[in-house]
């Protein structure tokens, strides 16, 4: 079986195992011996110790990677004029979509009125934690140490600091060649450690949703099913429709070969709910699989994975909504429009991590003056969304990487074109890791 399928099946058994833990626990068909034990050892033990190395793994990845990436990428394309025009394009596409998901979000949100007649008694507690001003964002996005950056793992800084390496390197002649070539080659090294560590990864996206959904109550997506299907319709419009628009009329290839390629990083991007954790693969299939040439994918990647966040937009979108609902408070359109521009600022401060589109809400909330406790009315199936509004984060990534990469003549359409492409190396990988 090839890995992508193999990554496949694991999901779907990884669901099915935690859900049946999970409704078995809850009816108490168990026994209490059996049902300790297989909460305290498996649940609990096993699967989340497998889950978090994953993630982990994954984690350590990001750093070196987008450093060594990005410094060759800036470092060969030589001729830094077209650096400042690919970074425009780029940052114009990020944004452009994160307005379309929002304003499509607060169009359903207004149209289905999920939050209409919701009891507010419902809402458990929130407290809130501070948003950074968007002042804090822009200035923070310039390190004063790098080695701290990296070691906090601040993407923006680190994504700023490689840039300005990479010019450096460009500029610096013969020393610039010679350290151009081993940034290559070490390139290659990360490179093939994604690979190694994307193999283990049937085992920890078993393990990842065993774990989650065997705690995972889902009948409270009843209490809030309006709000939840509005959500997961909104994503599916904007994943499936928006973006497959987009990359048609603009590369005026496949979207389905494109949706296709993609499945992999979306199942990442799914059991471990972080745009961040899932870079790696994500840039290994933008360049490899799809055939984006480094010299872009390796700026759009970490770049999207950082700041590109349309799922967590339309989540915000309609939350916004849904809480203007709930306590009968009317936006207007002036509300709306100001929903519009910060809930897409917001996403550019909302890191690529589990949880953190919830946070940035408050600042969205704050803006507009509802109540930020109306956090609590929703939080209930966030976990879940958070894993949907993911994968639309990174799709959205790729897309963006991929009409960039072809606008710039920089995507290999032979690649792109070709079903099998990038899976070689990763299947010889198989055999050594078993061996
Ligand atoms: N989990 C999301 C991501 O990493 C961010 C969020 O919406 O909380 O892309």
């Amino acid at each position: 079986m090839s890995l992508t399928k193999r990554i496949l099946l694991a999901m779907v058994l990884g669901l099915l195992v935690g859900g049946m833990v999970n409704v078995a626990s809850t009816e108490g068909w168990l026994g209490a011996t059996f049902g300790h034990w297989l909460d305290q050892f498996m649940v609990n033990g096993l699967f989340d110790a497998v889950g978090r190395i994953f993630v982990a793994s994954l984690k350590l990845l990001v750093v070196p990677l987008v450093f060594v990436s990005l410094v060759c990428g800036t470092s060969s394309l030589g001729d830094n004029s077209r650096m400042g025009v690919m970074a425009g394009k780029t940052i114009a596409l990020y944004l452009m979509t994160t307005a379309i998901a929002i304003s499509l979000a607060l169009m359903m949100g207004s149209l289905i009125r999920p939050g209409d007649g919701i009891d507010l008694a419902v809402a458990s507690n929130f407290t809130a934690k501070a948003a950074p001003s968007l002042k804090d964002v822009v200035v923070n996005i310039f390190p004063s140490n790098p080695i701290q950056a990296m070691a906090d793992g601040n993407m923006l800084q680190v994504i700023v600091f490689s840039l300005l390496m990479g010019l450096a390197v460009s500029k610096s002649g013969e020393a610039g060649r010679r350290i151009t070539s081993f940034f290559e080659d070490m390139n290659e090294v990360i490179m093939k450690m994604v690979t190694i560590l994307m193999n283990f990864a049937p085992y920890g996206v078993f393990c990842l949703l065993a774990k989650l959904f065997a705690g995972l109550g889902i009948s409270v997506i009843m209490d809030l099913a309006l709000y939840f299907f509005t959500v997961v319709f909104v994503l599916l419009l904007h994943g499936l429709g928006v973006y497959t628009l987009i990359f048609r009329l603009f590369t005026g290839l496949s979207p389905v070969m494109f949706l296709q390629k993609l499945r992999a990083v979306m199942v990442f991007a799914f059991s471990t709910s972080s745009s961040g954790a899932t870079m790696p693969v994500t840039l290994r299939t933008v360049e490899k699989r799809l055939g984006v040439d480094n010299r872009v994918a390796s700026f759009t990647v970490p770049l999207g994975a950082t700041i590109n966040m349309d799922g967590t937009a339309i989540m915000q979108g309609v939350a916004t909504a849904f809480i203007a609902q709930a306590y009968n408070i009317d936006l207007g359109l002036n509300g709306y429009m100001l929903v519009v521009l910060t809930a897409t600022l917001a996403s550019i401060g909302t890191a690529g991590v589990p949880g953190v589109g919830l946070i940035m809400l408050t600042m969205v909330l704050d803006q507009v003056g509802l109540p930020v406790e109306g956090i609590g009315l929703i939080i209930g199936v966030d976990r879940l969304l958070d894993m949907m509004r993911t994968v639309v984060n990174v799709t959205g990534d790729s897309m963006v990487s991929s009409v960039v990469g072809n606008s710039e003549g920089m995507l290999d359409k032979d690649v792109f074109n070709d079903k099998d492409a990038g899976l070689a190396d990763m299947e010889d990988d198989t055999d050594a890791v078993k061996a």
